[in-house]
């Protein structure tokens, strides 16, 4: 080899999670077997000044490096034996470092579980194991008369000749505990802690598959014919209309060929019931990642996916880098949902990252929706994907019926107006139950004063203190600032303080006067803080304990309240006039979404949107046309105005708490655009966010958009590496959106 370093050593090269876009060069330890040294292994290795150390991973291995011998340090510690991410793993992340424009060290810790990233060791999952003794075996359910939880237990287990797994038996008991630690003690039971591979299930499916429609047989087909290779579906089908079915029968032949399946889903909230239909329809192990679990939760389901052991990883947007040695399918469901974008720090699009890997693995992807992202929407029209569609509920459920309220000039009592009470009315005396959509929590999101004007702003952030009576307090919704409400206007020093608006609290205490009689509950980000409390709630809802349920957007994703027969939207209108162009399309998946949650069963449910602006287009369009027709509508708007997905765009956010910072950065941004831009990229700005401040920040944002992703990309590969060296821009704090989705 020419160019050995003179070192005459093998050099390393890791990444590591700094904010730096290089990888860094070590020499391996002293007496190392070099062919230990795999991409995809951990290091330990010295950083910066002085003691401190980082945890890294290997990339790459060369024998060249740029730096002197005598300036290159040496890995402390290995940390590995087997590499923990595979070559295409690594292909993947340093795909998505590029296209995000972000620092690669950060992108790969990403896709290890915290406890991994900080260096703990890959200790092999288990779970503790059930199993019959021989007297167990041997013992009939009669001499458990007494007792019928443990009588159930026994019977479960005598089914299980090779005995269970706490989370099989969770699937199946409730508080069964109690009752296995009396069979423990009565020596018809043992526990072991047990690698959970030893058992292999005989069958793959506790349950048989319903026998599918025609339409869902048909995309079970399509995705079934496409395994092995790669394709992107998109599932098109109302909420009820079987997707899930469909999940489960594909993700039945996937295992089938003893390959692994990776479902994501927006929200944590939206894990449980599917982790539920997963375990009552398969015998298999299935593995779960979301932010509620424990480090060490997350490392051992991480570890048995990567291990090859577990068949389904089931988790939210961070699971999507789990390494998988036998994958054979992706799943995203609600793949429209914002939430698969990350919003912060790495901006990466789950969704996007997941097509891109599904290519690499050479395997199908499914994206799952009612209401479909317009870009993949676009996609199917440029035959990019291929369309599944569920046009009708599945079962007897029957679709609900959406209807617009004009509610100009009607007598209103706190954001409800008289033709919904009376809607409301008839329902409940059917002992049918209403959902109220409301999406602002609080009691009302301004204070006011009558007598001058004045109105309480956040002195840290561009906007109002929003009103919380249970709290009694002012807060500020974007950096948590909170006060008392003042008595007196601080301006006028008059009483006439008065709340302006609509919040979740407001419409419960007018529910409280309006229907004594009948029980309701709140569900927004304020009431269900405590753990646990909106299960409690989902649970109350489900067991008809409860009449009204009033909500903000927490409620339009994934529940089912099958006795729900009237959805109000109370205010459509404030989704109406929004200076962000994706709005529209948020707004009319919200409405479908929530309207989704009505008269699942044999009951026909009803959607009423209260609203001003009855003739609006956007409304019209959707309730008498449907999703479809309106996404039509706003992708002709998109493309007339070559907005996404007609163009690609990144946004350049930058904040600072010196107000004059920012202007300073765009001025040397400025010179470089001057030397970089020579491929037309269109620049937009720089302008104040939309938010100009924000907890003491001020904020900037520069939009750049190209019609081809390719030049867009061409241009950021010069721009941000350039951009990243100015002196300027250590004086401010800097971000790129790559394909944002937010522009606030
Ligand atoms: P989605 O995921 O689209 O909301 P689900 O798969 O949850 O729809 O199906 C909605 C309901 O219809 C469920 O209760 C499900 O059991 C039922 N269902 C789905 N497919 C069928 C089918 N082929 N025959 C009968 N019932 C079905
Ligand atoms: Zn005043
Ligand atoms: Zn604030």
């Amino acid at each position: 080899m020419p160019n050995l370093h003179p070192s005459g050593e093998l050099i390393v090269k890791v990444a590591i999670p700094e904010p730096y876009y290089q990888l860094f060069d070590y020499l391996a330890p002293v007496a190392t077997d070099h062919s230990t040294l795999k991409p995809g292994i951990r290091l330990e290795v010295p950083f910066g000044r002085g003691i401190a150390k980082k945890i890294g991973v290997l990339v790459e291995i060369s024998q060249h490096s740029d730096i002197t011998a005598d300036k290159l340090k040496r890995v402390l510690r290995v940390l590995d034996a087997q590499p923990l991410l595979s070559p295409k793993d690594l292909r993947l992340l340093l795909w998505a470092c590029q296209y995000y424009h972000h620092p690669l060290g950060v992108v790969i810790s990403t896709a290890f579980p915290l406890a991994l990233r900080l260096g703990k060791a890959v200790k092999l999952p288990s779970e503790n194991y059930y199993q019959l003794t021989a007297l167990g075996i041997a013992s009939t359910s009669e001499s458990l008369r007494r007792s019928p939880k443990q009588q159930q237990l026994l019977a479960t287990l005598q089914a299980q000749a090779d005995g269970m797994t706490a989370s099989s038996l969770n699937a199946q008991h409730d508080n069964w505990k109690a009752a296995a630690q009396q069979l423990i003690n009565k020596q018809l039971l043992q526990v072991s802690s047990k690698p959970l591979t030893s058992t292999a299930p005989q069958t793959l499916t506790k349950t048989p598959a319903l026998s599918s429609n025609p339409a869902q047989q048909a995309a079970v087909d399509a995705v079934c014919a496409s395994l092995g290779q790669f394709g992107v579906f998109l599932l098109e089908g109302v909420t009820g209309s079987g997707k899930t079915e469909v999940y489960l029968q594909i993700i039945h032949a996937v295992l089938a060929r003893g390959q692994q399946v990776l479902v994501l889903v927006p929200e944590i909230t939206l894990t449980p019931q599917l982790e539920q239909r997963f375990q009552q329809r398969f015998n298999v192990s299935i593995a779960l990642s979301h932010s509620k679990l424990t480090d060490q939760q997350r490392a051992a389901a991480w570890l048995h996916m990567q291990q090859g052991q577990g068949q389904i990883m089931l988790g939210t947007r961070s699971a999507l880098f789990t390494p998988l040695p036998r994958a054979g399918l992706i799943i995203l469901d609600e793949e429209h949902d914002a939430s698969f974008k990350q919003q912060d720090g790495f901006r990466f699009s789950a969704r996007d990252i997941a097509v891109v890997r599904a290519k690499l693995l050479h395997i199908p992807v499914l994206l799952g929706s009612a209401t479909p992202s317009l870009e993949s929407l676009h996609n199917v029209m440029l035959q990019r994907y291929q369309w599944l569609h569920l046009p009708q509920r599945a079962g007897t459920a029957i679709a609900p019926v959406l209807q617009l309220l004009d509610i100009r000039n009607k007598t209103m009592h706190e954001g409800l107006s008289e033709p919904l009470l009376a809607q409301m009315r008839l329902t409940l005396a059917k002992k049918e139950q209403v959902l109220l959509f409301l999406n602002r929590r609080g009691f009302a999101p301004t204070l006011i004063c009558h007598g001058c004007g004045w109105v309480a702003r956040c002195l840290r952030c561009d906007a109002n203190l929003v009103i919380h009576a249970q709290d009694a307090c002012l807060r500020c919704h974007h950096c948590g600032t909170e006060q008392r409400i003042p008595s007196h206007c601080p301006a006028c020093k008059t009483p006439k303080l008065n709340a302006l608006g609509l919040g979740t609290e407001r419409v419960e205490q007018a529910l409280a006067n309006l229907f004594p009689y009948h029980t309701r509950v709140r569900l927004d980000r304020d009431s269900t803080q405590r753990k646990g409390s909106l299960e409690h709630y989902l649970h109350q809802i489900n067991q008809g304990e409860v009449d009204i349920i009033l909500g903000t957007q927490m409620l339009a994703k994934g529940h089912h309240f099958p006795n729900v027969t009237l959805v109000a939207i109370l205010d459509v209108d404030s989704g109406l006039f929004s200076i962000d162009f994706h709005a529209p399309e948020k707004l009319a998946q919200m409405v479908v979404q929530v309207a989704g949650r009505a008269g699942r069963a044999d009951k026909p449910g009803l959607v009423v949107l209260q609203t001003r602006q009855p003739e609006h287009p956007l409304l019209t369009t959707l309730i008498r046309d449907g999703y479809q027709r309106f996404a039509q509508t706003a992708l002709a708007e998109r493309k007339a105005a070559a907005l996404p997905p007609f163009s690609y765009q990144a946004l350049l956010r930058v904040e600072a708490q010196d107000a004059d910072a920012p202007a300073v950065f765009f001025e040397a941004v400025k010179l470089l655009l001057a030397q970089h831009n020579n491929n037309h990229t269109l620049v937009l700005g720089p302008v104040a966010a939309p938010m100009a401040k924000r907890a003491g920040w001020h904020r900037y944002q520069l939009l750049f958009q190209h019609h081809k992703r390719k030049e867009l990309h061409k241009f950021l590969d010069k721009l941000i590496p350039a951009l990243a060296k100015l002196k300027q821009a250590k004086k401010v704090r800097w971000s790129l959106d790559v394909d944002p989705v937010d522009l606030y």
